[in-house]
C-alpha cells in the first residue's frame, strides 16, 4: 500500500469491498486516463480508447472462465434482478415453460419475475426446510419441454451453494450473481450465466451476461430492442450508454483476478477463507450456528446466528466498534452474515474469526 489509508474490515453482501490494488489504481489514473487529459469517466463509450478497454475486459474473461467462442459475452445494465426478466424474455424461443429451482430468496425472486412471460414448474424446493440444503438432483421434476431449467449458484440470504453443477437435457440458466469468478464453472454445461459485478467481479452498474450463441434470435415479440441479447451482442452491449466507469474497474478487478494466479488460486483462498470461519462457529459449542447442510455451505456468504439470540445486538455493535463492517444478516433472515468474496483477504477473516472467539469469551 503506497498511503496509509484507513480501511475498514468489510464484509458488506454487495456492494463489497473491492482490492486496495485495484482502488490505488483506479486512483492513480482518476484524473487522466491514458494520457488523454480526461477521466475515464469522461470519456466516451464510442471512443478508441474505450472500445479497446472493453474489448481487453472481456478477453481477461475469457481467459479466466475458458469461455468458449460459441458464446457471446455481454457486459449489462440493470443487475441481476432484470436478468430475472430478460431471461425469460430471451430465451423461452416458442415454449411456454421454463423449469426453476427454489433454493431460498434469490431464485424465489427470479421464480416471480419469470411468472410474468411463462408456465413456471418448480423442479424442487427447499422452502421446508428452511433453505439449508440442495435438493436431490435425483428427487428433481424436470419438464423436457422446458425452455431452460434455471438455478440460483449461491444463495446469497441463505448461505447455500451449489457443490455440483446440475445436469439438464435443457439449456442451463445460472444465476451466479454471488459467486461468478470466486470459483471454477464449467462455462461450456451452460446456456446461460448472469452475475452482476458488485459482488466478486467490481463495480455496481455491470452485469454480465454469458450466453450460448445458439439461444439467440428468437426472443419474445414484446422484448424491447434494449434488452434483446441479440441486438445488444451486435452492438458490443453499446445500444445506448453503458456503465463505464462500473465496466472500467470491473476490467480492473478482472486483471487482479488474473494476477492472483486465476480462478484455481482464487478458489483455494476462497475455501480456506469459509473453513476458518464455518470452524470457528462449528467449534464454538453452539454459541454459533449455522444450520446449512455441510456439502452446500457457501465459500461467499456465512449466515449464523448467536444460540443466545439475546446477544445478537451486541455482537454486532461491538463487531461494529471494532471496525468489522457489513455483518447484518439480510432483513428477511436476521442473524449475522460474513460475505467473503474474492476482496476479502484471509488476513480479515483471521481477524473476524479470532473476534468472534473473544466476544464468545467475555460473553459465554
Ligand atoms: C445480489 C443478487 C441478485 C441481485 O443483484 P442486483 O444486481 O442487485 O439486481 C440476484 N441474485 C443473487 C444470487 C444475488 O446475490
Amino acid at each position: 500500500m503506497k498511503k496509509n489509508v484507513f480501511r475498514s474490515y468489510n464484509f458488506s453482501a454487495g456492494p463489497a469491498m473491492l482490492p486496495i490494488e485495484v482502488l490505488e489504481e483506479a486512483h492513480e489514473e482518476f484524473f487522466d486516463f491514458s494520457g488523454t487529459g480526461m477521466s475515464v469517466m469522461e470519456l466516451s463509450h464510442r471512443s478508441e480508447i474505450f472500445l479497446e478497454l472493453a474489448q481487453k475486459a472481456e478477453l481477461m474473461l475469457r481467459k479466466i472462465l475458458n469461455i468458449p467462442d460459441h458464446y457471446k459475452v455481454l457486459f449489462l445494465q440493470g443487475g441481476s434482478s432484470l436478468q430475472f426478466s430478460q431471461v425469460p424474455m430471451n430465451l423461452l424461443r416458442g415454449k411456454n415453460t421454463a423449469d426453476y429451482v427454489h433454493t431460498g430468496l434469490w431464485s424465489g425472486n427470479a421464480i416471480n419475475a419469470a411468472k410474468k412471460f411463462c408456465n413456471v414448474k418448480i423442479a424442487c424446493s427447499s422452502e421446508s426446510l428452511g433453505f439449508n440444503c440442495i435438493p436431490k438432483p435425483t428427487n428433481w421434476i424436470l419438464n423436457p419441454d422446458a425452455a431452460y431449467l434455471h438455478y440460483t449458484e449461491n444463495e446469497t440470504v441463505h448461505g447455500v451453494q451449489f457443490s455440483t453443477t446440475p445436469t439438464s437435457s435443457v439449456p442451463l440458466v445460472c444465476d451466479a450473481c454471488s459467486s461468478l469468478l470466486s470459483k471454477p464453472i464449467n462455462v461450456a454445461k451452460h446456456g446461460l450465466i448472469y452475475a452482476s459485478a458488485q459482488k466478486n467481479i467490481g463495480l455496481a452498474g455491470v452485469t454480465i451476461v454469458i450466453v450460448d450463441k445458439e439461444l439467440l434470435g428468437a426472443s419474445l415479440d414484446i422484448t424491447p430492442d434494449i434488452l434483446d441479447y441479440t441486438d445488444l451482442a451486435r452492438a458490443g452491449s453499446m445500444l445506448n450508454t453503458p456503465a463505464t466507469f462500473s465496466w472500467y474497474l470491473t476490467g480492473l478487478m478482472l486483471k487482479w483476478i488474473d494476477r492472483f494466479g486465476g480462478i484455481e488460486n482464487i478458489h483455494k483462498i476462497n475455501k480456506e477463507k469459509a473453513k476458518l470461519l464455518y470452524n470457528t462457529i462449528d467449534n464454538s459449542d453452539y454459541f454459533y450456528v449455522n444450520n446449512v447442510e455441510r456439502e452446500f455451505r457457501s465459500i461467499n456468504n456465512i449466515p449464523f446466528v448467536l444460540a443466545n439470540a439475546s446477544l445478537e445486538k451486541e455482537f454486532l455493535q461491538q463487531a461494529d466498534q471494532a471496525g468489522f463492517k457489513g455483518l447484518k444478516g439480510h432483513s428477511s433472515v436476521g442473524g449475522i452474515r460474513a460475505s467473503i468474496y474474492n476482496a476479502v483477504t484471509f488476513s480479515a477473516v483471521e481477524a473476524l474469526a479470532d473476534f468472534m472467539k473473544y466476544f464468545q469469551k467475555i460473553n459465554g
